[in-house]
């Protein structure tokens, strides 16, 4: 008789500071993937990383924790999440970052092809967006299966924001950030909801509209700016962050479909070519199955145009 084997699930991190190693963190916690390798060029943090973690996985739903500075920790993965860069600096901008990053990019892709030829890639390094081109263009992989965490952080951060002036829980707020993952990236206020109430239609106990165009305004600015308050404060973000990539492994590593505001080339969607920011996507163990086409008011679509033509001066600049 035919016997079936099938093999643990497994999500790379690459990079261990901040947050790479918040995002191994999350997904231990979280059961995210049955085996999480952790790999940085500096290979005594990531063994130090490592050790720790291992050390918590009897409290842990997932155990195998392995990792270090030899990228064949990577190998036959079916997630890999870019995280290794230089970071953010207060006051700097992420498209600041960019040519760095480029090169590290550069080297880093075709290394880990070579150890997981059939992985699903997630760029988490900023600037997310323009990295995605690139290595969605030296990997040559379909745009499919090279895709950024976007705004989905961003995302989180807003409807964190709308939860905490209408008092209950993120989980009922249906509102996105779309764009580029960075300063003209917009909220999605024409399709937004709490519960299946428009925003702008929410009222308190007296019957009072609670969301007007000022805080409106507010809460978005809020949202696209938390970044730099959180930085200037401790020098990174990593916890939500953390948490996004888990909870984007799971979509990935699971065969239930969900829909993440996510960054990936985009060849065609709203007439854009060539260039990646975040759309609300379908994704699953193939990645993303596809860019939804959603209501978009005429401001809301002028929004788009400028953070696509933004993210395309930063391509050129880059010669890409
Ligand atoms: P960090 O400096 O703490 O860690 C980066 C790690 O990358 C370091 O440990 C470094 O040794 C490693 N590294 C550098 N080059 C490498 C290479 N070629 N191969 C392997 N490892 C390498 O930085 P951080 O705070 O963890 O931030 C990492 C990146 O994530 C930054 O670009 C930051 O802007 C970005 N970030 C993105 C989001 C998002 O929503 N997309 C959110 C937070 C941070």
């Amino acid at each position: 008789m035919a016997t079936t084997t099938s093999t643990p699930s497994k999500l790379s991190v690459i990079g261990a500071g901040a947050v790479g190693s918040s995002l191994a963190y999350a997904s231990l916690i979280r059961g995210s993937a049955e085996e999480i390798a952790l790999y940085d060029l500096d290979g005594k943090k990531a063994d130090a990383e490592v050790r720790d973690l291992c050390h918590g996985t009897q409290f842990t739903p997932s155990s195998g924790v392995i990792g270090g500075g030899n990228i064949e920790v990577v190998k036959d993965s079916d997630v890999v999440i870019i995280t290794a860069g230089a970071k953010q600096r207060p006051g700097q901008t992420r498209l600041d970052l960019a040519a760095t990053n480029v090169n590290i990019l550069k080297s880093l892709m075709p290394q880990l092809l070579e150890q997981a030829p059939d992985a699903l890639y997630v760029l988490v390094t900023n600037p997310c967006d323009v990295l995605t081109v690139v290595a969605q263009k030296i990997s040559g992989l379909p745009t499919s299966r090279v895709f950024s965490t976007g705004t989905m952080l961003d995302t989180s951060r807003l409807r964190f924001a709308i939860a905490q002036v209408a008092r209950l829980s993120p989980a009922h707020v249906h509102a996105t950030i779309m764009g580029e993952h960075g300063d003209s990236e917009f909220p999605v206020w024409s399709s937004a909801k709490i519960t299946s109430i428009p925003i702008r239609d929410w009222v308190d106990s007296t019957g009072k509209r609670m969301f007007d165009e000022t805080l409106l305004a507010q809460l978005s600015d809020e949202a696209m700016h938390a970044a730099y308050t959180v930085i200037e404060g401790k020098g990174a973000t990593n916890y939500a962050i953390g948490l996004t990539g888990a909870r984007l492994t799971e979509a990935l590593l699971s065969s239930k479909r969900a829909v993440f505001p996510l960054s990936s080339v985009l060849n065609g969607w709203h007439d854009l070519y060539d260039v990646a920011l975040s759309v609300p996507s379908l994704v699953s163990s193939k990645g993303i199955e596809r860019v939804l086409d959603v209501p978009l008011d005429a401001q809301e679509i002028t929004m788009l145009r400028r953070s696509a033509a933004t993210l395309k001066e930063s391509l050129k600049a880059l010669g890409f």
